[in-house]
């Protein structure tokens, strides 16, 4: 990189950030634009979600591309600066969406831990979701109330509680409230209100 006086700063300072400026302290124009063209969400395909952290619900664009062997490629994902919620922006939270998608630390399978034990078993899907619906009639045998002290008849389970997650649409809201009111549970909460 070629010196550059203080005279020479100042020179470049009053001729503002045009090329000449720009070569003198080192920047290679024709290499600026080449990178600007080849800038890695040029092309990529456009798609529009919501960050799934918290009930804020801000609006999510994710870029990708899809490689010569047919796979698709994640390669950015930023905030929506068309959506009235965020603006644009993101929190730090949000800002990390997409390691989601490609932290090398993400698990990718469910992982049961035994009671009592200090370590974490692969599981498959079928596995996990059977000891699951085998847990929730279990506590649901052991705690579900017919009639309360007066007599009533309440056909309740105490002793199960759902909270609802952020990025819930209407519809899996109504559909787990139906399932989970159908068990017979009264503990229901959502994220939006924590
Ligand atoms: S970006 Fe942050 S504030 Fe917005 S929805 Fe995600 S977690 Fe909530």
């Amino acid at each position: 990189m070629p010196q550059v006086t203080r005279r020479d700063f100042l020179k470049i300072g009053a001729a503002g950030t045009g090329a000449a400026g720009l070569t003198a302290l080192g920047f290679d124009m024709a290499q600026a634009v080449a990178a600007k063209q080849s800038f890695h969400i040029a092309g990529a395909k456009e798609s529009h979600s919501v960050c799934p952290y918290c009930a804020v619900g801000c609006s999510l664009v994710a870029y990708t591309k899809t490689n010569s062997d047919g796979t698709t490629q994640l390669l950015q994902i930023e905030g929506n600066p068309d959506s009235p919620v965020n603006e644009g922006r993101l929190c730090p939270k949000g800002a990390t969406a997409m390691q989601l998608a490609t932290s090398a630390r993400r698990v990718e399978n469910p992982m049961y831990r035994a009671p009592g034990s200090d370590k974490w078993q692969q599981m498959t899907w079928d596995d996990m979701l059977n000891k699951l619906a085998q847990r929730v009639k279990d506590a649901r045998d052991a705690t579900f109330v017919a009639k309360d002290a007066s007599g009533n008849t309440v056909n309740r389970t105490e002793g199960i509680a759902f909270a609802g997650g952020a990025a819930f649409s209407s519809e899996e809201g109504y559909f787990a409230t139906k399932v989970m009111r159908g068990l017979g549970l009264v503990h229901l909460e959502q994220q939006a209100r924590v």
